[in-house]
């Protein structure tokens, strides 16, 4: 039988019946790649905004945070290796639907829920789900947000831009070597924060993990390089704590961080140091 290919990441894997992506939860069922995992969660959350993180957007509210199991990229040092890594039978997950979890974010907003937040995971690997989600929830006037890594191709990135609000993207090196390590692409990412800048608002992590990306000139080059968007663009420099594979780094340097913080101030108005 032949492949059938998946559009949604660069990674374009090409999949025989009953075979996955490299994300682990896109398939290809009867000749269509579709979300395997569609509608199971494993995780569901009202949290400040400012969590995601976004600090200038809609600040002091809350926002129904969801997210499930799958990533397209690799990080050893992922902080949500939990769920993100996780096969679907190795984890408990909430069997539920777009209308369910759009009622459930209506019902919240007595308790102050803007809307929906696609994070934890990384939400471009349950993109069928997110996108019937977030036009349901658009539809009843609610907010969405995206928390991505960045790794997605034009045409679905922009099938979803009319029903986003806001999204953080992470940038997580600025370079191409960097990005090969943990198997994702600048360039894609590059691209990403772009075109989502183009209609909705932006804000950016760079989770600063030592000796890897945490030096000021590093991030002082992609500072000028957003600046060259928006100068406005918020920058989250985040301090990075072992976790998953990487157990024998310390904590980021918080002097280090300041000198961070200064090296993109250069260039950006508004950074925020987190995790501190
Ligand atoms: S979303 Fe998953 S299946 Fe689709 S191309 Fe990316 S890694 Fe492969």
């Amino acid at each position: 039988m032949s492949k059938v290919k998946c559009e949604i990441c660069p990674w374009s894997c090409a999949l025989e019946e009953g075979e996955r992506g490299f994300c682990g939860v896109r398939g290809n069922i009867k000749g269509k790649i579709v979300n395997v995992n569609y509608g199971f969660l494993a995780v569901a959350c009202l949290d400040p905004i400012e969590k995601k993180p976004l600090k200038m957007f809609m600040p002091g509210s809350k926002i129904l945070s969801i997210g499930a199991n799958g990533c397209n990229m690799r990080c050893p040092h992922c902080q949500n290796f939990g769920f993100s890594m996780a096969a679907q039978e190795e984890i408990e997950m909430m069997d539920t639907n777009p209308e369910e979890v759009v009622n459930t974010a209506l019902s919240l907003k007595t308790q102050g829920n803007i809307g929906i937040a696609f994070t934890y995971n990384e939400p471009v690997t349950m993109y069928d789900f997110m996108l019937d989600t977030a036009k349901l929830s658009k539809e009843q006037g609610l907010i969405n947000v995206m928390v991505t890594n960045g790794m997605i191709n034009e045409e679905p990135l922009r099938k979803l831009l009319p029903y986003f609000d806001a999204m953080n993207i992470d940038l997580k090196y600025f370079n191409d070597e960097g990005y090969k390590k943990i198997g994702g692409r600048l360039d894609t990412v590059k691209r990403s924060i772009e075109i989502a800048s183009e209609s909705c608002h932006v804000e950016i992590t760079w989770l600063a993990v030592p000796g890897e990306n945490d030096s000021p000139e590093e991030v002082e080059k992609a500072a000028a390089w957003l600046a060259g968007i928006n100068p406005e663009i918020p920058l989250h420099i985040s301090r990075f704590f072992p976790m998953y594979k990487v157990l024998d780094k310390k904590p980021t340097d918080t002097d280090l961080m300041t000198e961070m913080k200064a090296a993109a101030g250069k260039h950006l108005k508004n950074i925020f140091l987190g995790n501190i």
